[in-house]
């Protein structure tokens, strides 16, 4: 169980700096996010001697700026969405939101994090080390003036908002600014259309602040499937987002009231707040790769099916550090892949059968092949689709948008679903599971699930 939801356990010091001295340990760690604990618990759990690097506070982004603290807000947005569109229908006023009380109520989480995650690596017996951990050569890390050997390091570094080179992006806050934005501004301009600006989006647009969205290319959410993104574009400016494609910017000014955005060609945008959320980067380049031959890029590290850096016998990276996907699930698994082979167990990564979701009003979720990915494969398949706002689940709740699309191969198998709806996210696991077990599309007809739920709605998109 990773540490985002369990953390705790009894007290453990951290290494004091010894100079000059080298530690020698099994596992190295380099990170103390969800990737990070997850090698740990493993590692300890096979009786190997750990050591573990953090140069910030423990718990790393999932827990403290990521997944978690992002709920709490998401959540509130639901219950807006839900509300409204019940006006009318028997509910007779929508709640009003709070953000000042909601950030409280999510600081109770997250001001928790790092001392839980703490103690949980010192249960475990796990040495901690604070600082930033730099190669010396391979195998050896050092650690302000500390050296520490060991046999397998594994990197867990995560990843940081990306920095544009343009003049007024110092005036942009990223998405830690926003989680931890004491106050809501009236008007909050995004940059970048990936599915974190759309989740803050909705959250700010429920919150009550005017929402605009620039995105440099023709499409937004673009890992998502085209068609669904069409849908979710349409939710989002009914919930009265303002979403603007093609507007690559080319710098930031101060005004009286805010901030002024320019783009090419002219147009201009104004907002109290800017967001630059222009995708993510690999944080890489502090650890002095180049040490061991490997030259950091933004995109992370390249890895083997064991999580082993190509070309580096005993470096490991997981995580957002890797060139894989960057989400948490994802980060547990690659953790837990590094570990079992470090332990002399052989495991092998496995990205198939990966769902997502975009936590936005509804939420837009997807797993396995767009449309436009099987048929660049040359796949045969029979695609389903078709709108849920008159099915009575959808009906009930007053939902205005909902669309499904799947993908059937010739065998009868889910080669991808792709739903936006109330609560998609859980609709699509079961996708998931049908995927991961090679079920095919017409189990959903055959399960009797219990009814009515939104699970018993699969059956009708299978
Ligand atoms: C706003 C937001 C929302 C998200 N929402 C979701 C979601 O809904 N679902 C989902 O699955 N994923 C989501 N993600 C992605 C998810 O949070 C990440 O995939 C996951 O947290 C990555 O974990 P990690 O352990 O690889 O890295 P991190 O948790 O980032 O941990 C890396 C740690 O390494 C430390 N570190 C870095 N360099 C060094 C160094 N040189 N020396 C010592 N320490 C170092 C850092 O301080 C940090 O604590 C979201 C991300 C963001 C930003």
């Amino acid at each position: 169980m990773c540490h985002r939801e369990q953390p705790g356990q009894p007290t453990q010091q951290i290494e004091r700096k010894k100079e000059n001295l080298m530690k020698k340990y099994d596992v190295i760690i380099v990170g103390s996010g969800t990737a990070g604990y997850t090698v740990a618990k493993a590692c300890t759990d096979a009786d190997l001697k750990v050591a573990l690097v953090e140069e910030d506070v423990f718990g790393g982004t999932c827990a403290l700026n990521g997944c978690q603290p992002k709920k709490f807000f998401v959540v509130q947005a639901e219950l807006i969405g839900m509300a409204q569109h019940l006006e009318g229908k028997g509910v007779v006023q929508s709640p009003i939101l709070d953000w000042k009380r909601t950030a409280a109520f999510k600081n109770e989480f997250t001001d928790a994090v790092p001392s839980g995650s703490e103690k949980s690596f010192a249960g475990m017996g796990v040495t901690l080390y604070k600082g930033s951990a730099r190669f010396v050569e391979a195998g050896v890390l050092e650690v302000g003036d500390t050296q520490l050997q060991a046999e397998s390091i594994v990197l867990a570094t995560g990843a940081r908002a990306r920095v544009l080179d343009l003049p007024g992006w110092e005036f942009t806050r990223n998405s830690n600014d926003f989680l931890a934005q004491p106050e809501l501004p009236a008007s909050c301009l995004f940059i970048g259309g990936g599915y974190i600006a759309f989740e803050f989006a909705h959250v700010a647009a429920a919150y009550g602040a005017q929402v605009t969205i620039l995105d440099h290319t023709n499409r937004v959410l673009r890992q998502f499937e085209a068609e669904l993104v069409d849908a979710a574009v349409e939710a989002s400016e009914a919930a009265g987002i303002s979403i603007h494609t093609q507007q690559v910017t080319t710098g930031i000014k101060r005004t009286d009231g805010g901030y002024l955005v320019r783009c090419q060609g002219g147009a201009e945008y104004e907002a109290e707040a800017v967001y630059g959320f222009a995708g993510r980067v690999a944080n890489l380049e502090g650890l002095n790769l180049e040490a061991l031959g490997v030259s950091p890029d933004s995109r992370g590290l390249v890895v083997d099916s064991t999580m082993q850096v190509e070309g580096v016998p005993g470096l490991y990276a997981v995580g957002d550090c890797a060139r894989t996907p960057a989400l948490a699930p994802v980060a547990d698994r690659e953790a837990l892949v590094a570990a079992t082979n470090i332990a002399g167990q052989s495991l092998k990564m496995d990205y198939s059968a990966l769902p997502s979701v975009c936590f936005t009003q509804p939420p837009l979720a997807s797993v396995g092949l767009t449309e436009e990915a099987a048929r660049n494969q040359d796949l045969n398949f029979e695609v389903r689709r078709g709108d849920m706002t008159g099915w009575p689940n959808q009906r009930r709740i007053g939902a205005t948008h909902g669309r499904y699309k799947l993908l059937i191969g010739e065998k009868g198998q889910v080669l991808g679903a792709h739903i936006l709806g109330h609560e998609a996210g859980d609709q699509i696991n079961l996708f998931a599971l049908a995927m991961k077990g090679g079920l095919k599309g017409d189990a959903f007809k055959e399960i009797m699930w219990a009814y009515p739920t939104l699970t018993s709605d699969t059956k009708y998109m299978v």
